[in-house]
C-alpha cells in the first residue's frame, strides 16, 4: 500500500531527484536548455489540476477559464516580441515553428517563385527542412558567414533572384553566440519585397527582440530555452505590411486561426507566457550580470592557460556564450575530465565517428581546434563561485591533459609542428 502512494506523489519523486543531484553538477549549458524557474512552475500548477478545460470547449467555464489563460499567455509573449497578440501562433517547439515558417512559406507562395535564401551554420530544423524542399523542387542558397560567424549583407544582395521567395537567417548562433545584422539583413529584405523569416530561439531572453526593429515578417522561439517548460514555442507571424500567409503542416480542428491544428498545451503555454513576463522585468539586468560572468569565466581561464582561441564574434555575441578551443586537448576528453561541470563540445557525435561541428567549420576553424572546442553557456542561475569552481577545474583538466600530449610539449619546445615528417603506417 504504502508503495503505491510513494510512486504516485509527484513531489516525493520530485524530491528524489533533487537529492540525488546532491553531488552537483553546475550546469553550463543554457544553449541547450534552462531549468524552469521556479515562478514559471508556480503559474502552470493549477493548469495541471484544477483549471485543466480544453480552450477550444465554448460552452462552459472551464473551457472559458483555460482560454483566458492562453490569450494572456499570447499577450504576454506579443508585448516581449513588440508584436501583436494575433500574430502568435503556438507550436510544439522552435523546430516546428522552424518547420511551419519555411514549409508554410514554400507551399503558399510557390507560384511566386521557388528559391529560399539561408545560411550554412542554421540550426538543423532549418537545415534540414531546406534539404526536404530541395527534393521537391525548391532550390536554397546557403550562404557562407565571415570568420566570427556574421552573415554579409553583400553576399545576401548577391544571392537574391526574382523567384526568391524567402529570406531565413538565424538572429544568433547556438553554438558560437555570434549575433547578425538583423535590422540590416530585415531592411534589405523589405526593400526586396522578400519574406524575412528568424529563428530567433538564442536570441530571446538575452538581447532584446523587437519585429519592428528587426523588420521580421516571421520568427521562431521556444519556452525552454527561456526558463518555461519544453514542448511548447510559438511562430509569430506578420498581419500588416505584408499579412503573411501559411499553408499549414498539421491539419485538424482548425485551432489557431488553422495555422496549426491541435488541443492547445495549457499549463505549457501559461508557463511560456510567465517565462516571457519574466524576460521582459530581467533582461537587461540578468543579461549584464550574465555577461560579467561570462567575461569573468573567460578572463580566469585566459589567465592561467595558453593557447585558447575564442570562437565567434569578441563583442558581437551573446552574453551567456563562452566557445573556447584548447590547443593540443580533446573537447570530449576535456569534457570527461570535468564530470562536475555541465558543457557541450565541438565535436558532434554520429553514428560512426566524431564530426567536427559544422559551425565551426564554417567559421574556417580547422578540424584539430574544433575538436577541440567547448561551449559554455550560462544562465539565470548561474553563480559566481559556479564559475569560479568552473575555471578552476577547466584549468587544471586541461593542464594535466596537455602534461599527456606530446605535441604540446614540442610545441613548447620550440619544435614547428608543420614541418615534422610523420610516419604513417
Ligand atoms: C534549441 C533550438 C531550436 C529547437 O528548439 P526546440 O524547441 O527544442 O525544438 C531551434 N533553433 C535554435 C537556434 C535552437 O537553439
Amino acid at each position: 500500500m504504502a508503495k503505491v502512494e510513494k510512486s504516485t506523489n509527484p513531489f516525493k519523486v520530485f524530491s528524489k531527484v533533487a537529492a540525488s543531484s546532491e553531488r552537483k553538477v553546475i550546469y553550463m549549458d543554457n544553449h541547450a536548455t534552462t531549468p524552469v524557474d521556479p515562478r514559471v512552475l508556480e503559474a502552470m500548477m493549477p493548469y495541471f489540476t484544477t483549471v485543466f478545460g480544453n480552450a477550444a470547449s465554448r460552452n462552459h467555464a472551464y473551457g472559458w477559464s483555460a482560454e483566458e489563460a492562453v490569450e494572456a499567455a499570447r499577450l504576454s509573449i506579443a508585448q516581449m516580441l513588440g508584436a501583436n497578440p494575433k500574430e502568435i501562433v503556438f507550436t510544439s517547439g522552435a523546430t516546428e515553428s522552424n518547420n511551419l515558417a519555411i514549409r508554410g512559406v514554400a507551399e503558399m507562395y510557390a507560384e511566386k517563385g521557388k528559391h529560399i535564401i539561408t545560411t550554412a551554420i542554421e540550426h538543423k530544423a532549418i537545415l534540414d527542412t531546406c534539404k526536404y524542399l530541395e527534393t521537391k523542387g525548391f532550390e536554397v542558397t546557403y550562404l557562407p558567414v565571415d570568420h566570427y560567424g556574421q552573415v554579409r549583407v553583400e553576399d545576401i544582395r548577391a544571392a537574391v533572384r526574382a523567384d526568391t521567395i524567402l529570406i531565413s537567417i538565424m538572429a544568433a548562433n547556438n553554438e558560437i553566440g555570434t549575433i547578425n545584422r538583423m535590422a540590416e539583413i530585415g531592411t534589405f529584405a523589405k526593400e526586396r519585397g522578400i519574406l524575412f523569416h528568424t529563428d530567433a530561439v538564442q536570441a530571446i531572453g538575452r538581447i532584446p527582440v523587437n519585429v519592428e526593429d528587426w523588420k521580421a515578417d516571421l520568427l521562431s522561439l521556444t519556452a525552454h530555452k527561456i526558463y518555461g517548460p519544453k514542448g511548447i514555442g510559438a511562430l509569430y507571424i506578420r498581419r500588416k505590411n505584408p499579412r503573411v500567409r501559411l499553408s499549414p503542416i498539421l491539419f485538424g480542428g482548425g485551432h489557431e486561426r488553422g495555422v496549426r491544428s491541435g488541443t492547445l498545451n495549457v499549463p505549457g503555454i501559461v508557463g511560456f507566457g510567465k517565462a516571457a513576463e519574466l524576460v521582459r522585468e530581467l533582461l537587461p539586468e540578468e543579461s549584464a550580470r550574465v555577461l560579467k560572468l561570462r567575461e569573468r569565466l573567460h578572463q580566469g581561464i585566459l589567465a592561467q592557460v595558453d593557447e585558447v582561441t575564442l570562437n565567434g564574434h569578441p563583442t558581437e555575441r551573446l552574453p551567456n556564450n563562452l566557445n573556447v578551443s584548447f590547443a593540443y586537448v580533446e573537447g570530449e576528453a576535456l569534457m570527461m575530465s570535468i564530470p562536475d561541470v555541465a558543457v557541450s563540445s565541438g565535436s558532434a557525435c554520429t553514428s560512426a565517428s566524431l564530426e567536427p561541428s559544422y559551425v565551426l567549420k564554417a567559421i574556417g576553424v580547422g578540424e584539430d581546434l574544433a575538436h577541440s572546442s567547448i561551449r559554455f553557456g550560462l544562465g539565470r542561475f548561474t553563480t559566481e563561485e559556479e564559475v569560479d569552481h568552473t575555471i578552476e577545474m577547466t584549468v587544471k583538466a586541461v593542464q594535466r591533459l596537455r602534461e599527456m600530449s606530446p605535441l604540446y610539449e614540442m610545441a613548447k619546445e620550440g619544435i614547428d609542428l608543420k614541418t615534422v615528417q610523420w610516419t604513417t603506417h
